[in-house]
């Protein structure tokens, strides 16, 4: 008995060992050439944040910090600053005059954006968050906001789309900023 399974080791096992190897060799290869080839993320996925405008360019953050508070790994730093007739970034009395996400600090749970009393603040699926420094993992409100698409105007400048906030707030304009992606 003893010798018969000394004789099943020696020549069965390894022809049962390559008999995987060249199965294998058949199946369709499961190896993600990342980065050379990206796949897209899940549509909902959680990704870097974005900082939306309102179709005219202003910005729709007003510098609440209710982000900042709801953040559970203290990530955010946000201060707000009052606008003025001449000078407007938002509608309304105030916006976020200084905006920061440490992305050594965030988890990507995205209790910000649901604190988020405007819409301002959603996450797009980018996740290429990597770089060689820690300073450069600490990003600005001009890393964060949306870019300008066209019919927008770079702030500060006078509400474009109504007399006052409320016009903004109350979606008179039907469509949402085309500056918004990912999931909220
Ligand atoms: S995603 Fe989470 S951890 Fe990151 S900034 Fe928002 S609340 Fe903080
Ligand atoms: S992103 Fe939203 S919650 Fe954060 S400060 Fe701006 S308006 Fe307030």
């Amino acid at each position: 008995m003893a010798e018969s399974e000394n004789r099943k080791e020696r020549f069965w096992d390894p022809v049962a060992g390559f008999g995987v190897t060249f199965r294998t060799m058949f199946k369709k290869v499961v190896t993600e050439q990342y980065p050379f080839e990206k796949t897209p993320t899940a549509p909902r996925f959680h990704g870097r944040h974005q900082l939306n405008r309102w179709p005219d360019g202003l910005e729709k953050c007003i510098g609440c910090e209710l982000c900042a508070w709801a953040c559970p790994a203290d990530a955010i730093y946000v201060e707000g600053g009052n606008n003025t007739e001449d000078e407007r970034f938002s509608p309304g009395e105030r916006f976020g005059r200084v905006y920061q996400i440490n992305y050594l600090r965030c988890i990507l749970c995205g209790l910000c954006i649901e604190a988020c009393p405007t819409r301002a603040l959603t996450m797009t699926n980018e996740y290429e968050l990597a770089d060689t420094t820690r300073a450069d993992l600490i990003y600005e409100k001009s890393d964060l906001l949306a870019p300008l698409l066209p019919g927008m105007e770079q702030p500060p400048h006078p509400m474009r789309l109504g007399a006052d906030e409320g016009d903004y707030y109350r979606g008179a304009y039907s469509a949402p900023a085309p500056s918004e992606r990912g999931p909220k």
